[in-house]
């Protein structure tokens, strides 16, 4: 199927267009999640619409780890169940959304009186294999083949590694991907859109007041017989719409990325933190290598940042296992997401909350999906679409047996843009255009860091990166036709974000 364009010239259009019916269900929240559930209801036949308050995976979706993973560590807390589902979502995963979810090899070293002893450890990953039918089997390694395979291995005290396989995907793709195939399927999604209110003019309908971001004057409303809320961290906002208590805790979890030649891995590496019981992981990805992640409690969402305390703490975990120490001044960038984990009924640590997955309905016909993991958002986003069953037919759900790609995955159908952005970069002109254009690319940024991994590989203190990313302002400001005062607003936006990501945990700034 021929793909539809899916730009800032339809917007107009689209938001006419959620204004002038009576829609099955109305998605808030342009996340993994909220993605899903559109997908699964397109495919089923409803009339779908989703508003995003920010762009398409601006929130924790883009921020994550990036496993699609059955998490080898939840089996310390027992949850086998938890462990084996998002096995077998994996599996399928793999399956049908080739070619984004990719294997990964992963090796996990062991160390003398450190834990997780090798025995241990084997025990964890047989498990881990016998929940996937054994098709990607651990090897244990003895001290010298752990060496040969990862020389940067810190030798003293080594006894060995334990190599498994798992998979990753580039999360903030995954969210587009779905996006477009829910449109293409008639979905109507729209990003910049904010729910403020959320009412019920009668028993079978429901309404909630929307704002355009970029007209702050604009505000108007939808209709929807049902809504399903998939706002993630901001769920308890969302929830106080409908004048429910709070029920999230929000952790914060960062990310630093290095040059992959301060850390030349090809398989990612596994870090155990014995004194937090968690652990951290190092991750090849294009020309970098990134380090984390933290667990830490904070406030609110909007809050998350990277901060010195984090540096400190990744660099001293990752390190004890390195043979050559990765220096502060190599880290370059950071990222930070937010943990939508529903708040524990029990004193438990932040790595202990289950990260397991709550419908709730209040009042009748919104539903609110809590938690849950990128992993586990196929499954999910059935259970939610079942759920509203209740008020109106509804067909099987089909995404456990529906390829996301019709045909292997489609380089942009562009006439244009067969040149490069940069001579020192590999990404073309077309595929800023292409994210423009089908992709609802509406500022440099939702390219560079959410249809592209270029935000993640650039220095914006480098002057051949800033070269990089002031092309790409002018391929935006002539395709989005924008005036200079335009330009420089989105220029210092790009700053901003940059400065951001940096600020908390460096001296450095951006200038
Ligand atoms: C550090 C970290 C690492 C992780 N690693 C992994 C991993 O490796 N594997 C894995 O399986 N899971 C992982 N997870 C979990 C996974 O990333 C999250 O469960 C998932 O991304 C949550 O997606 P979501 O769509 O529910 O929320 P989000 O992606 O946050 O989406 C919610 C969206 O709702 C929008 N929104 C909010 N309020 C409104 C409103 N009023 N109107 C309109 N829109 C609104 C927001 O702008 C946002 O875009 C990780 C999480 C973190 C924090």
């Amino acid at each position: 199927m021929r793909e539809k364009p899916f730009s800032h010239q339809e917007r107009a259009g689209l938001i006419q267009k959620l204004q002038s019916e009576i829609w099955g269900v109305v998605v808030i929240g342009g996340g993994i999640t909220g993605a899903a559930v559109a997908r699964d209801a397109s495919l089923r036949g409803l009339r779908v619409a989703l508003v995003e308050a920010h762009d398409f995976a601006s929130g924790t979706s883009s921020g994550s780890t990036k496993l699609i993973h059955g998490g080898l560590r939840y089996l310390e807390n027992f949850e086998f169940g938890l462990v084996r589902e998002a096995l077998q979502e994996r599996e399928l995963l793999r399956k049908l959304y080739a070619p984004l979810v990719k294997d990964l090899k992963f090796v996990f070293p062991t160390y003398k009186n450190q834990p997780p002893p090798r025995w241990k450890l084997s025990i964890g990953l047989f498990l881990y294999d016998a929940f996937s039918n054994f098709r990607m089997p651990y090897r244990s390694l003895n001290r010298q083949a752990a060496l040969a395979q990862l020389p940067q291995l810190n030798p003293t005290h080594l006894t060995g590694a334990c190599v498994y396989a798992d998979s990753f995907a580039e999360d903030y793709r995954l969210v587009t991907e779905l996006i477009k195939s829910a449109v293409n399927l008639g979905a109507v999604c729209v990003s910049r859109l904010k729910v403020n209110e959320i009412s019920s003019p009668s028993a079978d309908l429901r309404e909630m007041k929307v704002q355009d971001q970029l007209e702050p004057s604009t505000a108007f409303r939808i209709q929807a017989k049902t809504i399903v809320n998939c706002s993630g961290p901001f769920s308890d906002a969302v929830r106080a719409m409908v004048s429910l208590e709070p029920t999230l805790k929000v952790t914060q979890g960062v990310h630093f990325l290095v040059d992959r030649k301060v850390c030349p891995i090809d398989v990612a590496m596994v870090f155990p933190d014995a004194k937090l019981h968690r652990i951290l992981f190092a991750i090849p990805w294009g020309s970098c290598v990134f380090l984390g992640t933290t667990d830490t409690s904070i406030d609110r969402p909007e809050q998350a940042q990277a901060t010195a305390a984090d540096l400190k703490y990744v660099l001293e975990v990752v390190n004890q296992y390195l043979a050559k120490p990765i220096q502060q001044r190599d880290v370059f960038q950071s990222w930070s997401g937010v943990r939508p984990l529903i708040q524990p009924k029990k004193n438990q640590s932040n790595s202990q909350i289950s990260r397991e997955h709550q419908l709730e309905e209040a009042p009748a016909r919104v539903l609110h999906v809590l938690g849950g993991k990128l992993t586990s958002h196929r499954s999910m986003a059935e259970e939610a679409v079942d759920y509203l069953e209740r008020y109106m037919p509804l067909k099987p759900s089909t995404t456990d047996q529906v390829p996301l790609f019709e045909e292997s995955l489609h380089l942009p159908r562009l006439q244009d843009g067969g040149e490069k952005l940069h001579p020192d970069f590999p990404y073309l002109v077309a595929d800023a255009l292409y994210a423009i254009r089908f992709e609802m690319a509406l500022s440099p940024m939702d390219f560079l860091k959410r249809r592209s991994s270029i935000f993640y590989e650039t220095d914006i203190n480098n002057p051949t990166h800033r070269e990089l990313l002031k092309n790409v302002l002018n391929l935006f400001a002539q395709e989005l036709q924008w005036s200079e005062a335009e330009k420089t607003a989105a220029w210092a936006q790009i700053l901003k974000d940059y400065r951001f990501d940096r600020e908390g945990y460096d001296e450095v700034t951006v200038s």
